[in-house]
This record gives C-alpha cells, structure tokens and sequence, in this order.
C-alpha cells in the first residue's frame, strides 16, 4: 500500500509540474490551472489510503470531509465572486491560510511532545527542528499575509511605523529563535514555551509587514508565498508526507524566482524592501514642490491628436483594470490603426496589482500579443511616439522614481511616457497611485489630463475618432 501511495505522489508531483509549466503562457495557462487541481485532488484522496492515517475514529474521519467540503465549497464561492482587481487581495490571503496550516501542522506535532502520554515517542531532534523552523516560517507567513491582505483591502494605512521599529522587531526576532531553540531542543516540550513561541512568530509577521508600503507590496506577497511553499515542504518532512515535501518544495523555488523576478523590476534588493522603510517617513515629507499645473483636455481634441499621429503607445495600469476598458481600447486601437497609425502597448511588471494583470486583461480583450511589450523591450520607443495614452496609470509612470531618491518609489524602473512628444493621461480625478505619491508627469507641459472613467473616456475617444 505504502508503495501504491508513494508512486500516487511521484505521479501528482510529475502533473504540479507539468501544470506550472503550462502556466508560464497564457494561452495554457488556464489548462495548467486543471492540471494542477487534478494533482492536488488525486494526492488528497490518496492521503485518506495511508495507512499511518491518524483518523483515530469516525469523528476524526467526519470532521476532516467536513472541512473539505467546507472549505473547497467557500474556495468556490469566493473564487467565483472576486473581482479581477481583488486577486491580489484574494491571493495573499489564501496565501496567507496555506502559511498558517503549515504552522498549524507543527503546533499539532509539537504539542504531542509537550503531553505526558505521547512526550516520549522518538520524533528524533530533526523531525523536532523542522517542526519548528516551519512553524516559524508558516506563522511569520500567516500573519504577514493577513496584514498585506489589509493594506491591499484598504482596510488598513499603507505604511504603519511604530517608533524604534527596527529594534523591536530585532528584539521579537531574537525571541522567536530563543523559544524555537527551547521548543526544538525540549523534552518533554513545555507548553507555556510553545504558547510564546508561536505568539511571537505570529507578532514578527505582523511587525515585519507594517511598514512595508510604497510599491513594494508584490514582491512582499510571492516572498510570503515562497516562504508558505518552504513551511510546508518542511511539515511534510515531519508527516513524511511525499506530496506535501514536493508541492512545498514547487511552491518555495517558483515563488522565490517570482519574488527575484519582482524586485528586479523594482530594481531593489529583498533586503532594501523589506528594511528599507524602517529609517523613512514612507516618502510623505520626500515629496519635492511640483512646478506647473494639470491641464485638461476634452476627448475630442485627444481624439485628433492620436488619429493625426503615427506612432501611439498605450500604457494600461490598474484604472484600466478597474474600469474595465481594455476591449474598449482593443476598439480604439483598431480605429486608429485603420487610419495608418502604429499602435503598441506598453506594460510595466508591476502595472495593476498581480504580476500579469495587463497581460491578463489585454490578451481577454484580443489584443495581439505582437502589438504588447515589456519595458525594456519598448522604454526607448516613446521619445519617437506621437501620443502616449496612459490610462489608468500612475505609479509605473512617475519621473519620480528617476529623479529623487528619499521617495520610496526612487530606483524602480519606469516606462518612459514622460519621454514622448505629447502624454494624455485618462483618469477620474486627482487620485494617487497605490504608492500614494504625487506624479510630476500630469504636472509636465506636454502632458493632459482626460478625466473621467477609463471604459467611458476611451468611449468618448473612439467617437471623437469615427466623427474625424
Ligand atoms: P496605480 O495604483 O499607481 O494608479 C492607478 C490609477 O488609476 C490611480 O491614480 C487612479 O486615479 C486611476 N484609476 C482608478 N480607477 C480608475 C478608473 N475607473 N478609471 C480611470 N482611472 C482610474 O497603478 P499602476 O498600475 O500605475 O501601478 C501599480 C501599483 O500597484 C504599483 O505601485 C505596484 O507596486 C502596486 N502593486 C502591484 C502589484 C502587482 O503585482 N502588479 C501587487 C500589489 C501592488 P483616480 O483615482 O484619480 O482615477
């Protein structure tokens, strides 16, 4: 039977990775999604058929289908309901549950030690150690994920900085390695220990994530993720538990060369993200005075200004998202290139907030992918472009970044829209980017401001075209 379930897991490890891989292109990646679902079904129903199955009796059994069916059904539901501009909530905290399953797989372990009955089973000091080093990393994931899912939710401030931060969170850092030791080391386990150990874990988590604000926030949530893949990767060395070792594992190295990836294009080190922040005020006093001011421009005259131009480059951002205009722009686009003139579409990685959001909602629209290029690949372009056409955009595209380092934003690259002859800018109003910084870009001469919302303001573009 043993042999039957480890040939069960080798078999879903080889279907996480072919469904990962299908992933990496979007004309797969929902193929990839099933894939990896079967895999994750079949190695749950194989794990009832181990024998070492502590089910103990039916209550044990009903509980765990309960649960199932209790949490795939609300999964489901949530899943079905989100908006796509609420992923990155959704995800961190799924992200989030997985951290603190993790943590609480170790707990159950940890506690058997702790009992007078089961304190003497031979667990063996690494089984002990793993215990808790997930248990660490789940916890600090958990809540970490937890507080990341509220800054995105707009439940709590962006940036939140006690005084002396840094040294507090040394101190909470010294004290979880001191009762993991305690914990790890101890036999029986004292349980006033391991109520404070993972009391501090799930503290650290939430003093770590804080602070943490400008635009750094994607590369905090795939850390998270990575680090939730490692607790349990160690959790199933514990259980021994093949399928969870390997998912873990899948989960940890794909998550940290999304979190590399991510910080790469912020162009700052995992470091800088996540202690960077601790000496600042969150860029609010780095603001520098902006000269000029924001002139308008009624969608008409944007309307001539690109059917008239050859080169027009598209920069969508997370307005785009919200207003759900790219098949409106898909139109657009098609109208002027009717007319002769070049179209591209230019996406930051962080644009939105999901790595591939733009991608995502470009390629639902139809939009060629020959037409949609990275940043490096386009940032020249925009000094021989006519028009560009930032809609919904901020962040991504603040001169900022290029020009004052105490912002929190400076040294992540941006797409260069401030370089063009002519920018207009489509939003609704004087709303800041998620960063919640000031943009010199709608300050500059060249540029104007289409205000409105982005599906209704690119409408009123497309019948200013068809009138031309
Ligand atoms: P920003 O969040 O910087 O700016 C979005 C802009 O869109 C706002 O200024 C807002 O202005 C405007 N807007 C909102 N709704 C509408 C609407 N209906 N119609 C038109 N405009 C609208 O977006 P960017 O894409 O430039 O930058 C993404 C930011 O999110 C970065 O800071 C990134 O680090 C962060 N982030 C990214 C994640 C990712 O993985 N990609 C994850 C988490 C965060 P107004 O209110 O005036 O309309």
């Amino acid at each position: 039977m043993i042999l039957v379930i480890d040939i069960v897991y080798f078999l879903t490890a080889a279907v996480f990775i072919i469904g990962l891989k299908q992933m990496s292109s979007p004309v797969t990646a929902h193929r990839g999604v099933v894939w990896a679902g079967i895999g994750m079904l079949v190695a749950t129903l194989a794990t009832f058929g181990a024998p070492d199955i502590e089910l103990g009796s039916n209550i044990n059994l009903w509980l765990i289908v309960v649960a199932i069916a209790t949490g795939s059904a609300v999964a489901w539901i949530s899943a079905k309901k989100v908006a796509m501009t609420d992923m990155p909530q959704m995800i961190a905290m799924y992200n989030g549950m997985g951290g603190g399953a993790a943590a609480a797989i170790a707990a159950v372990e940890l506690v058997k030690l702790s009992s007078p009955e089961t304190a003497n089973l031979d667990h063996g000091l690494v089984v002990q150690v793993l215990a808790v080093l997930g248990a660490v990393i789940g916890s600090v994931s958990f809540s970490g994920s937890a507080v990341a899912f509220a800054k995105l939710q707009g439940l709590m401030k962006k940036t939140l900085r006690l005084p002396a931060h840094q040294l507090i969170n040394i101190a909470l850092f010294i004290a979880v390695c001191v009762t993991g030791y305690w914990v790890a080391t101890g036999s029986p386990v004292s349980a006033e220990h391991l109520l404070w150990f993972f009391v501090l874990a799930v503290v650290l988590g939430v003093m770590v994530t804080l602070p943490i604000g400008g635009a750094d926030m994607p590369v905090v949530i795939s850390l998270f993720n990575a680090l939730t893949g490692l607790a349990v990767a160690f959790e199933g060395f514990v259980l021994d538990n093949a399928a969870m070792i390997i998912a873990g594992t899948v989960v940890g190295s794909s998550g940290t060369l999304l979190t590399q990836l991510m910080a790469k294009a912020m162009n700052r080190p995992i470091s800088n993200v996540l202690f960077s922040s601790f000496g600042s005020d969150g860029g609010a006093a780095a603001e520098e005075a902006i000269e000029g001011s924001m002139k308008e421009i009624q969608a008409n005259d944007a309307a001539i200004m690109m059917a008239y131009a050859s080169k027009v480059i598209i920069v969508p951002g997370y307005g785009m998202a919200v207003a759900q205009a790219q098949h409106k722009l898909k139109e657009m686009a098609e109208l002027l290139e009717e007319r002769g003139v070049t179209v591209k579409y230019a996406i930051h990685p962080v644009a939105g907030r999901m790595p591939g959001h733009m991608n995502v909602l470009l390629a639902e629209a139809g939009v060629d992918y020959d037409q949609i290029f990275d940043l490096d690949e386009i940032n020249a372009d925009f000094a021989t472009a006519d028009v560009a056409l930032v809609i919904g955009a901020n962040d991504v595209v603040n001169p900022v970044a290029r020009s004052n380092p105490d912002s929190p934003i400076y040294g992540m690259p941006i797409l260069n829209a401030d370089k063009a002859m002519n920018t207009i800018v489509i939003k609704r109003g004087q709303g800041s980017g998620f960063s919640g910084i000031e943009n010199h870009l709608f300050y500059a001469d060249n540029t104007r401001m289409l205000y409105g919302d982005g599906q209704k303001a690119v409408a009123g573009l497309i019948a200013g075209i068809k009138q031309l």
